[in-house]
């Protein structure tokens, strides 16, 4: 498993316009290190606790995108590094996102996690709870988080039509949202896309892919 050559490659079947987040949970340091010192500078974490380790640990100019479900009793603890943050829900996790960024005087990127998949597991808000929170007046006040897109995940199944159906949902809800010109937004960010099935992803209109096991090799979750 060679980190840098891995990264080459799917770094050369992206276009320019889409950004990767190298997805590294439960990876350690030494392979982190490896694609940083290829160029990597973008991260994905879905722990809170291990996504601040690593950042006390590594270079300061590598931006944190957490990716993961979001407690928001933990959101103080990544408040003053976190660069975007993918999992947003609900309007209670955005206002306790904008209250924290506050402290710290930032303005924290977000994005909002739609439920594309058909599987109950899957987290995210309808589009049209989505369309709620952005024309509600309490989104309107939450001047130090700017909701810059959308993430959706995919159905994990073969069947390549129904994952293409949910990335054009995704693409859809974005477009749909893009138009209500809300405050504190500035839509430009489509997550969606992992190891197995960004390339389709980014023909349903992706800008950034979140890319784990491709770059790092599968997770053991039993260590
Ligand atoms: C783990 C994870 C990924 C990366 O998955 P791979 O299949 O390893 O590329 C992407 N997005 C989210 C939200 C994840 O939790």
């Amino acid at each position: 498993m060679n980190i840098a050559n891995n990264l080459n490659k799917i770094q050369s079947q992206l276009p320019e316009y889409v950004t990767l987040v190298a997805v590294s949970k439960t990876k350690p340091i030494s392979d982190l290190m490896e694609a940083y010192d290829a160029g990597q500078r973008i991260f994905g974490e879905n722990k809170i606790q291990e996504m601040v380790e690593k950042h006390e640990t590594m270079p300061k100019d590598i931006k944190w995108h957490m990716i993961g479900h979001v407690q928001r009793n933990k959101v103080k603890h990544m408040a003053p590094f976190v660069s975007m943050i993918h999992g947003v829900e609900s309007l209670k996790l955005l206002e306790e996102i904008n209250k924290q960024a506050m402290k710290h005087h930032r303005v924290i990127d977000c994005l909002l996690q739609i439920k594309i998949a058909s599987e109950d597991s899957k987290f995210g808000m309808s589009p049209e709870e989505a369309t709620t929170l952005l024309q509600s007046k309490a989104c309107a006040e939450c001047n130090n988080v700017n909701i810059v897109g959308v993430m959706g995940m995919a159905t994990f199944t073969n069947d390549k039509d129904q994952v293409k159906r949910e990335f054009d949902k995704l693409k859809t809800t974005f477009d749909h949202l893009k138009e209500l010109n809300s405050p504190n937004c500035q839509l430009h960010t489509v997550s969606m896309g992992m190891s197995g099935d960004y390339k389709l992803a980014i023909a349903s209109g992706s800008t950034m892919v979140r890319v784990g096991s491709s770059i790092f090799g599968s997770r053991n979750y039993a260590q």
